[in-house]
């Protein structure tokens, strides 16, 4: 790893991934530096998105992530019926913990403004995963370009919070 860098990713999920990936897609002498605070990238909220239950029960906010297994009976009661060969299957792990969600429900992509050269890409929820590849898209030109071209951003950006330009997403997942 070089001592300098002209990009910090911050964060090896699905998100600081596919950004990483675009950007060197698009400028292949950049220099990107992807930086992750775990052993390994990828161990993050991507690593929850496959298959699994998801029990969804609103906790209380704060960040106990003590698993409460009270709703697994009727979710895996409700999916054997659908699919009966699930009634033999076992819990391998579970976890708890708070999505990541913004007051309108969207993601939250571009730039900082109150701090030049600081992007943020976040908020993604339930939906990061499919979205990643866009995103990784879009936020090279927003790097690179100073503005999205691909589609347009502004819905998305951190000023909306200030602003109160918030459209909340009624199929909030
Ligand atoms: C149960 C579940 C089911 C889901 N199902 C779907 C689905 O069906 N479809 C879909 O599209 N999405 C789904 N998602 C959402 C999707 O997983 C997330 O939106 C997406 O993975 C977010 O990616 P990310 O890169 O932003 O976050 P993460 O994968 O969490 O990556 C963030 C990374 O940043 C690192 N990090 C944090 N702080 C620092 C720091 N200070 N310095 C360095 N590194 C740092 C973390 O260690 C982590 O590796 C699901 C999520 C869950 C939990």
């Amino acid at each position: 790893m070089t001592a300098t860098a002209d990009v910090l990713v911050i964060g090896g999920g699905i998100i600081g991934g596919s950004v990483a990936f675009h950007l060197l897609a698009r400028e292949p002498r950049l220099r990107v530096t992807l930086l992750e605070r775990e052993a390994e990238t990828g161990t993050g909220s991507t690593s929850k998105a496959t298959g699994g239950v998801r029990t969804d029960k609103d906790i209380k906010p704060g960040l106990d992530a003590t698993v409460d297994w009270e709703p697994f009976a009727a979710v895996f009661g409700a999916a054997a019926r659908r699919v009966p060969p699930l009634a033999e299957a076992k819990v391998m792990r579970a976890y708890a913990g708070i999505p990541d969600l913004t007051p309108d429900y969207h993601g939250t992509l571009g730039p900082a403004r109150q701090a030049p050269g600081f992007y943020v890409a976040y908020g993604f929820s339930g939906h990061g995963f499919m979205h990643a590849p866009a995103i990784g898209i879009l936020m090279a030109e927003v790097v690179l370009d100073g503005r999205a071209s691909s589609m347009d951003i502004d819905a998305l950006s951190l000023d909306r919070f200030g602003a109160g330009h918030l459209r909340a997403e009624a199929n909030m997942f």
